[in-house]
């Protein structure tokens, strides 16, 4: 029962009732801006070919890394910050909180964050695996400074579906949203080659959660 409110707060944030457009404490969001982000990553497979894609449309994004795969890939997550993208925190092996100790839940984020800062200071943003946490794991993100970021948006790209579904999805969602996507998931590099040039000539441009 610890994480039937965590899914509550989760649904609110979502749907922007509280923090709005998914990220709390919630700051300034542009309605001619979507916010892409990555989960799950780096990834060694697709994650550079993200970034190609990124670098070619001049797209700037949110990557929520899990530390052990950033200390695991050094050079992609230098390739990251370099572009000019936002790093986040994804725990540091993607344990699922609703298994593991709050000690361990601490720990993980943690390790995480110092994992980051070996490439890029100053940002202290958390997404949650699968977004579960308990409150009291809430609260300790906010004593410790840390903006909780979850999406508006699942492009669902790590499901087992068509490209076809997803854009069609993505097409009907407006400016202001944040969009989950994985770094890890082939269907991701697909989508995006089509949405990317084609939400660009919708006049939307791209924003970091920051
Ligand atoms: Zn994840």
């Amino acid at each position: 029962m610890k994480h039937v409110l965590p899914r509550i707060l989760r649904k609110m944030f979502c749907s922007g009732l509280i923090g709005c457009h998914g990220v709390f404490p919630a700051g300034a969001v542009n309605k001619a801006k979507l916010y892409l982000t990555f989960d799950d990553g780096p990834c060694p497979k697709h994650t550079p070919r993200i970034l190609e894609l990124l670098a070619h449309h001049e797209v700037s994004a949110t990557f929520f890394c899990c530390g052990g795969l950033l200390e695991k890939y050094p050079d992609i997550a230098c390739g990251i910050v370099k572009q000019g993208h936002m790093l986040g925190n994804h725990t540091f092996s993607h344990k699922i909180f609703t298994g593991i100790s709050q000690s361990e839940r601490e720990s993980e984020i943690t390790m995480c964050q110092q994992a980051i800062e070996q490439f890029q200071s100053g940002t202290r943003l958390f997404r949650p695996p699968q977004g579960l946490m308990s409150l009291s794991d809430f609260f300790w993100l906010l004593k410790y400074g840390y903006r909780i970021a979850f999406w508006t948006i699942d492009s669902l790209d790590s499901f087992q579906t068509s490209s076809e579904v997803i854009e069609t999805r993505l097409k009907s969602c407006g400016g202001g949203n944040v969009i989950l996507f994985h770094d890890d998931a082939e269907l991701c590099v697909q989508v995006l080659k089509k949405m990317i040039p084609w939400w660009k000539a919708q006049g939307y441009s791209f924003g970091t959660i920051d």
